[in-house]
């Protein structure tokens, strides 16, 4: 406590703060799962000034060590950093202050700890634990595997009476179970943090002119620093074009973008107030802003625990904070085609394709937010949050089950050979070129739908999708087709009931708006 008021400046822990530093710090081996912004720092950083010698951290961010030691050293903490953007002399300084016992904390790389000259330098030093920060980059089937953590059960096994604590905000069962094997942490007590961020407000929005909503969204929230994730670099360039013509304070941010201009728009994101981050997921891996106001989806996220960090980064301050999410049938099929026609093993495609239908299955959910994204970590919520679309505006629904037999059946008479827009045309009677031309306007099913609007056939087939009763076919770019849940639905032997779509916002006529 002495130390978390008078180094750090707290009054008290958050959370299971205080255990965990106390366990550590007794020399026990943890686990630490809290997410991000939960406070995992203090929890490697207090042991290591409260036991004799130096605290070893490993971090995969190079520019993050630098940014945590910065910060130690202002609070008189004695912390530096070993990577390979040091110079010899440099380097050679910081391993004579270990040796001397003179440093509290030393963040150092994986490629480098790695490295028999490292190893033999700790030898000869008093380590007084390791830390394993983004302990999830040890697991391959997370976004942010890094082949060397694997090699860290070298910590154990040289230095097997020093205590490890491995963190993460990454906490979805199969990664645990990857972390604790791989790192040999099965003696380590796991402490799991609730992952709920209450500050948070989610909310999903089905898309009709992508555009146009996100800059409605973004009226909401004027002047106020906010991210905008899309799914591939040119997206993200395109997004951000059509932004900066609106008149927004906004920077893109990719991985194909020249380092130097990269690392310039991340540097005004932080320091600058008010700037909309458009970026791919390859922005945010330990980005500590407090103030983010928002973060926007105008893409389907891969994943449901991508999309969780993703949004994470929003009111890390536990300041109201919006993740809102706007996605079409048409992302869908782009990510499963991406998925599909990867170089990818075919058992790592099928968990690919599993996790994309996770993430459509809470899209289209009734259900609080918070309480399905802290049950997919297997926590357990109330729901009624107040603070999610879902519980603010409970969606209505409606027995789709007479317009899903329709919607199969015109899959069914085509062929399934074709994608949404034809087979709203054949529903509702459209004989369009491309209609006449493959004879459909003499189909039974020709015109039977007329009487719903396009915008509901559409929210039918998404849905449809989304409950697995229809499948995109990639192969042959989004062809709609049937799947085994299909035939009891078109028999009428299930029910079928569908979200209604929420009115359509009332949109202001802007002058000047092309
Ligand atoms: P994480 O690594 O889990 O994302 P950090 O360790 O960066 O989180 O902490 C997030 C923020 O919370 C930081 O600004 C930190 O200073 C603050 N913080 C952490 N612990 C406490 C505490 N006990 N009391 C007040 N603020 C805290
Ligand atoms: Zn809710």
């Amino acid at each position: 406590m002495q130390t978390l008021n008078t180094v750090f400046g707290y009054p008290a822990f958050r959370g299971e703060q205080g255990d965990i530093v106390r366990h550590v710090a007794g020399g026990g081996d943890a686990l630490v799962l809290m997410p991000t912004g939960g406070g995992k720092s203090l929890c490697y950083q207090i042991p290591s000034l409260l036991r004799e010698g130096c605290g070893i951290v490993v971090s995969p961010l190079i520019a993050l060590m630098q940014d945590q030691v910065e910060s130690l050293r202002q609070l008189g903490v004695r912390a530096a950093v070993l990577n390979s953007t040091l110079d010899a002399a440099t380097s050679a300084e910081v391993e004579r202050q270990l040796l001397a016992g003179e440093l509290d904390m030393l963040y150092v790389a994986p490629e480098r700890l790695l490295t028999p000259r490292c190893q033999a330098l700790l030898d000869r030093a008093r380590i007084a634990l390791f830390a394993i920060d983004e302990a999830h980059c040890v697991s391959q089937w997370g976004h942010d595997f890094r082949p060397e953590y694997r090699q860290l059960t070298v910590l154990h096994e040289r230095w097997p009476e020093v205590p490890r604590i491995a963190l993460t905000a990454t906490a979805d069962a199969p990664t645990r179970r990857e972390i604790i094997e791989r790192l040999a942490l099965e003696e380590a007590r796991t402490f799991v943090s609730s992952f709920d961020r209450p500050n948070i407000r989610y909310r999903v929005v089905t898309k009709d002119d992508g555009r146009r909503q996100l800059l409605d969204f973004l009226a909401e929230h004027r002047g106020e620093s906010g991210v905008i994730y899309a799914f591939s670099r040119k997206r993200v360039e395109q997004v951000a074009d059509q932004l900066v013509i609106a008149g927004i304070n906004a920077l893109p941010y990719h991985a194909g973008m020249d380092a130097t201009t990269r690392a310039a728009n991340q540097r005004r994101f932080l320091q600058e107030d008010g700037i909309v981050m458009v970026a791919t997921i390859a922005f945010g891996m330990g980005i500590d802003k407090p103030d983010v106001r928002f973060v926007a989806h105008v893409d389907l996220p891969k994943s449901i625990e991508g999309y969780y960090q993703e949004t994470g980064r929003a009111g890390r301050d536990g300041g109201p904070s919006e993740a809102w999410l706007c996605y079409g049938l048409g992302d869908m099929v782009s990510l499963r085609q991406l998925i599909v026609q990867s170089e990818a093993s075919e058992e790592r495609k099928r968990l690919e394709l599993g996790k994309l239908d996770a993430l459509l299955g809470y899209c289209e959910s009734t259900a609080c937010r918070h309480q399905a994204l802290v049950g997919w970590f297997g926590e357990a919520h109330p729901g009624q949050c107040g603070n999610c679309d879902n519980c603010l505006n409970p969606p209505q629904s409606w027995d789709g089950t007479e317009a899903a037999r329709k919607a199969l059946s015109s899959v069914y008479r085509t062929g399934q050979r074709f994608g949404v827009a034809h087979l709203i045309d054949v529903l509702r009677g459209e004989a369009s070129d491309k209609v006449r031309q493959h004879g459909h306007d003499s189909l039974s099913v020709f015109g039977v739908g007329a009487d719903i609007d396009e915008r509901t056939w559409r929210s039918v087939f998404r849905q449809l999708v989304a409950h697995g009763i229809l499948e995109a076919d990639v192969e042959r770019f989004g062809a709609l087709c049937f799947t085994a849940a299909s035939g009891p639905v078109l028999k009428g032997e299930r029910e079928v009931r569908l979200r209604s779509e929420p009115p359509r916002p009332n949109r202001r006529r802007r002058t000047g708006d092309a």
